[in-house]
């Protein structure tokens, strides 16, 4: 009997995604200048082929080697030493990796592939929050954020400010190039999340000028200044609020409440047993300060049995009953930056939060983006490659899937992403193994 591959879309294989990621790289001038033995392109290659690979470190990727396999499946010429990449690396500046994230999304947007990640009207739905992945007392570089405590020991950090485009109906997220949060000049002028979140959206309307978007972002975001940046880079918005934060705002909720002018909705979910309550309201002045920022509000209650919770929102988007379930699944969907996103970086295998190397100046930030890039490449697999879904489904956890990558990589000869995937899904007969593995 025989078993037909699962189809795939040639453009969208993470062969064909790593050639685009190489080529990219291929783009990055050399700080080095002309004259080096490794070039720039391989270094880039190398860092992303561990991310790729999910190494748990430096050391354990230099150790494998596997020099074969790098060459005919990430194109490397010479993989660097681990000390090496580090000291290639590390005066990069973060901002040559931006068009990279470009370069894998338009094959994606191309092959029609984001349409099941459309939220609203052609929309997508963009969540950001900011995520701190390294931290330490002793270990720093002139991009390290600085904690200064009150018995003057200082806490170095680093930050970033995520983004991906998420679907409440879909497990896959497509992150973007996230925005580093440093220190801006080596001193202990420290950046923050605002400010980070005003470069970020600068940016999104450079890379795609034309994508519509609807921004979603926890009740830190709810901000007068902030909410006017969104609207002037045309990008709507579903930000949370909280009473805590925003007492003017639920004040005139109440009083608006009393004039009988809050629409109350209820929408039963006699399956799953639930009660979707909701009160909004269109048009209300997000703060005292700033009345003329004008917002419209959503107050959520999911009853269930046992617990109910409780949201609530603001939006340019005009609420009505026809649309407020669909509005409150995106501002609820916002968790996916956290889970699905950081999370799973953390704790999938990535191991976001290790410390590969910090190096002086760029080395950590450098190592952040490429992990994330990598990060991409995997959710486009996830997204629309049939074969890698098959090979999840099979194996059933993304964690398992990683080391039987991992070990068939290291010990066999494999002539693509593909083979590798074949092998995993039906067994070793496709997979020619190496004779002689020179480990020294
Ligand atoms: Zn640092």
């Amino acid at each position: 009997m025989s078993m037909a591959a699962p189809k795939a879309r040639k453009h969208l294989s993470a062969d064909a995604l790593f050639h685009v990621v190489r080529s990219g790289f291929a783009t990055i001038p050399d700080p080095r200048g002309e004259e080096v033995d490794i070039t720039l392109t391989d270094a880039l290659m190398s860092a992303f082929a561990m991310f790729s690979l999910k190494a748990p470190s430096l050391l354990a990727f230099d150790k494998e080697r596997a020099e074969g396999n790098l060459h005919t499946i990430y194109g490397i010429e010479r993989v660097p030493c681990d000390t090496y990449m580090r000291e290639i690396l590390d005066p990069l500046s973060p901002k040559w990796l931006r068009p990279l994230f470009k370069s894998v999304f338009r094959p994606l947007q191309r092959g029609k592939a984001l349409e099941p990640m459309t939220f609203l009207d052609g929309h997508y739905l963009l969540a950001l929050d900011g995520t701190e992945y390294f931290s330490s007392k002793t270990i720093h570089c002139a991009s390290c954020l600085h904690r200064v405590h009150r018995n003057g020991s200082i806490t170095y950090a680093h930050q970033m400010l995520g983004a991906a485009i998420i679907h409440p109906d879909q497990r896959t997220v497509i992150p973007l190039m996230p925005e580093p949060i440093v220190n801006c000049d080596g001193t202990d002028k420290n950046d923050c999340e605002r400010n980070a979140a005003k470069r970020f959206v600068a940016k999104l309307r450079q890379d795609h000028p034309h994508l519509k978007f609807i921004v979603t972002e926890d009740s830190l975001s709810s901000n007068a200044p902030h909410i006017e940046t969104l609207h002037v880079q045309g990008l709507h918005y579903i930000l949370g609020v909280k009473e805590g934060d925003h007492p003017y705002l639920f004040q005139q909720v109440q009083a608006a409440e009393h004039a009988g002018r809050v629409t109350a909705y209820d929408r039963h979910d006699r399956a799953a047993g639930l009660v979707h309550r909701f009160r909004f309201l269109n048009d209300v002045p997000l703060n005292a300060s700033h009345t003329d920022v004008r917002v419209n509000f959503i107050e959520y209650w999911e009853i269930g049995e046992a617990k109910v919770q409780h949201f609530s929102w603001v939006t340019d988007l005009r609420v009505s009953k026809r649309n407020v379930y669909h509005l409150m699944r995106g501002g609820r969907a916002r968790w996916k930056i956290e889970n699905e996103t950081f999370n799973t970086l953390k704790n999938q295998g990535y191991n976001f939060e290790h410390n590969y190397g910090h190096g002086e100046q760029h080395l950590s930030v450098v190592f952040a983006m490429l992990m994330m890039l990598a990060f991409l490449v995997d959710q486009a697999q996830q997204l629309c490659c049939a074969l890698f879904q098959a090979v999840w489904a099979k194996l059933g956890s993304k964690r398992l899937l990683w080391e039987r990558m991992r070990a068939l990589f290291y010990d066999y000869a494999l002539a693509s992403m593909r083979q590798l995937f074949e092998t995993l899904l039906y067994g070793f007969k496709k997979s020619s193994p190496i004779i002689a593995v020179d480990s020294s």
